[in-house]
């Protein structure tokens, strides 16, 4: 662990207040707000951070050659301090998402830069622009500390945190908060994010913690599961119907697997598309009968110069007409990026829509346009979700409708063998990472939804073989 003491904490006469009190108070079920007041906050924590001062060498580096054990270091760093509005959060696990290794590779853009246009926004941001950056954008602990005029949660209360960051006063987040030109990524564009002993966030990122759920289990889910409630569900994304299909690109990693759980749900099918024999037999477990394994049958759909390349496009369209009933799927689920956009364009069905979040394989795309103009399909951008979206999907999960999609766990001294392992796609589902919570499977509440629900189904990914 590098040592790093970022903002040292003031000279004290008594030995400073340590983290094992508020542990112990949590892991006692304790949830009295008056117990959480009183205990002491230590001045320094444990986080994942990024330093500014490691920028320009890895900028030097192609970022196929960046190493993310060069970019991203445990540290101490100083405990962050609520201002009004915010909540300081007790971080007993959190999640690693995609935008983890983008962080790590300081791609698209320097999150320094990030960090320095967030400052810019309102006046209270500025404590964010340091030479470090604390990412992770999921969180599940206890609301430990709350700055003045927070009246959603206290101390005690058990949350997982939405990872969407808006203005106070922009006028077009009353429309969307999508359309606020100012929204950020917490613990991606912001700093205080997950991965750390503490995290920072706005009192309007605050969610329930399913009761059901481990600690590891509730931080893995917020990030993915809202962004594909906004993708298939939302009157803002593809507005999914009942019994409509959908072809789903990385149908076993993080987004996809919700996606599987969503299309079943509203009597839909799903088509999974997935890269090994093993993929394909956990996309089956998770009740999808249409699944194609993009390895074997060996597709390349576009050519060397990304120009899209006609004869896979066409095979790959009669091997999903064949699982689909002799259709072409109304949904096209993409995020994947330019190794199949224009499969997707062209694969989905006249009048469809392709619902597009990302870019994991390239953000410039290439497309034949005649298969979308003349077939009126469109193409949704979504990015995240609103508040509402993100509250209205971590209901599902309150319900048991969807669920956990967990597939290994790292402690925050091993996280970035975690983040390693998702970057070589060598992971399914979700990884979680342990911050205060000495191991997994604490955290449980509600025994009694749990067994309601299934043990193996709430654990599927993390028993089966997924490689
Ligand atoms: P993930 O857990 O790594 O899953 C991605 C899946 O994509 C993998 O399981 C892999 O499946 C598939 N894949 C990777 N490269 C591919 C390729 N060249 N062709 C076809 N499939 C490929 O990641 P995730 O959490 O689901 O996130 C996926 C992407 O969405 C990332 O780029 C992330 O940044 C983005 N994202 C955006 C938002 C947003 O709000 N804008 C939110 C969440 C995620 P197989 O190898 O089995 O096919």
């Amino acid at each position: 662990m590098t040592t790093l003491i970022l903002d040292a904490p003031p000279q004290r006469m008594r030995p400073a207040p340590t983290v094992e009190a508020l542990r112990d108070l949590i892991l006692s079920g304790e949830m009295r707000a008056a117990a959480f007041e009183g205990v002491p906050l230590p001045d320094s924590m444990r986080a994942l951070i990024l330093r500014r001062q490691d920028e320009a060498a890895l900028r030097d580096l192609p970022a196929e050659a960046r190493d993310l054990r060069r970019s991203l270091h445990l540290a101490k760093v100083a405990v962050p301090q609520p201002d009004a509005g915010e909540v300081l959060v007790a971080v007993m696990a959190a999640g690693l998402n995609f935008n983890t290794i983008w962080s790590a590779l300081h791609e698209p853009m320097s999150p320094f830069r990030y960090l320095g246009q967030f400052a810019q926004i309102e006046p209270g941001n500025a404590k964010h622009n340091l030479d470090y950056q604390i990412i992770g954008s999921d969180a599940a602990g206890v609301v430990v500390r709350v700055g003045a005029g927070v009246a959603n949660c206290r101390p005690g209360d058990r949350v997982v945190i939405h990872p969407g960051v808006v203005s106070g006063t922009s006028v077009a987040a009353y429309r969307d908060a999508l359309h606020d030109p100012d929204i950020k990524a917490w613990g991606f564009e912001t700093n205080f994010g997950g991965l750390a002993e503490f995290c920072l966030v706005r009192a309007n990122q605050i969610m329930p913690k399913p009761a059901h759920l481990s600690w590891e289990e509730a931080a893995s889910l917020p990030l993915v599961n809202e962004t594909v409630y906004r993708m298939l569900i939302s009157e803002n994304g593809a507005r999914m119907q009942l019994g409509e299909s959908v072809l789903i690109w990385g149908a076993t990693g993080g987004l996809g697997s919700l996606a599987i759980q969503y299309v079943l749900r509203a009597g839909g099918r799903p088509i999974a598309v997935v890269s090994s024999h093993a993929k394909a037999d956990l996309a089956r477990a998770l009740g999808c009968e249409a699944v194609i394994d993009r390895s074997a049958e060996g597709y390349a759909f576009t050519g060397a110069d990304g120009a899209p390349n006609m004869r896979d496009l066409l095979r790959f369209r009669k091997k999903v007409k064949a699982l689909n009933h002799g259709r072409e799927p109304e949904i096209v689920f993409e995020h994947t990026g330019r190794e199949t956009f224009a499969a997707s364009v062209f694969v989905a069905a006249h009048g469809g829509r392709v619902v597009t979040c990302g870019s994991t394989s390239g953000y410039e795309h290439a497309y034949d346009n005649r298969y979308l103009w003349m077939h009126v399909k469109s193409i949704i951008g979504s990015h995240g979700a609103t508040y509402h979206e993100a509250w209205k999907a971590n209901d599902l999960v309150c319900k048991g409708v969807i669920n956990p999609v967990l597939s290994q766990t790292y402690t925050l001294t091993e996280a970035v063998a975690g983040v390693e392992r998702m970057r070589g796609n060598r992971h399914v589902g979700k990884i979680g990472v342990l911050c205060l919570s000495p191991r997994e499977g604490l955290g449980i509440e509600d025994s009694g939804l749990r067994t309601l629900i299934g043990e193996d189904r709430l654990t599927l990914f993390a028993t089966r073989p997924n490689r």
